[in-house]
């Protein structure tokens, strides 16, 4: 069985079991026989200019486990991209025990790292993603709230409301 889940794409730096790799968006640099794996954004970015892709960002995804992967063989590369990030926040800690949609990254982190950047000229820690994606789901929520309390099947642009 192999040491490390999959190599980088671009750098062939090893992405371990269990680590969070990224892949691009676009369906073409995900399919099973061809996928791409990026340890980081920088790489997948150093990918663009071969592919020439209209729309892309990269996606942050936990690799399987090794037993996981084990069990994953025979699926699809796909199913084994499950987005997994645990959140720290109290609010959320008993809503995140099993359901997928309550720990997802809402956020698409190249494009919101290149906005930091453009704007600021600063780097961004991964670990903003996260607490982003918590904010984005409380923002929900709460425009949830606000279509149902109306009788609305719809959730509206004038639903989202800021927190304050
Ligand atoms: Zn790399
Ligand atoms: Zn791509």
């Amino acid at each position: 069985m192999a040491d490390q889940f999959k190599v980088c794409s671009t750098c062939r730096r090893p992405l371990e079991f269990g680590a969070n790799y990224y892949q691009c968006s676009v369906s073409t640099c995900q399919r099973a026989k061809t996928a791409l794996f990026f340890c980081s954004v920088e790489c997948w970015d150093a990918h663009l200019p071969m592919m020439r892709h209209r729309e892309a960002w990269a996606e942050a995804v936990r690799a399987p486990t090794r037993e996981e992967w084990a069990l994953q063989q025979d699926e699809a590369a796909r199913a084994a991209a499950s987005v997994e990030v645990r959140t720290v926040n109290d609010g959320n800690e008993t809503k995140a025990g099993g359901d997928e949609a309550t720990r997802e990254v809402l956020i698409v982190v190249s494009k919101l790292k290149n906005y930091i950047k453009a704007k600021s000229g600063m780097n961004t820690s991964d670990a903003i993603v996260p607490v982003l994606s918590d904010l984005v789901r409380e923002l929900c929520d709460r425009a949830i709230e606000s279509a149902r309390a109306d009788g609305r099947k719809t959730v509206l642009d004038r639903d989202v409301k800021p927190i304050s």
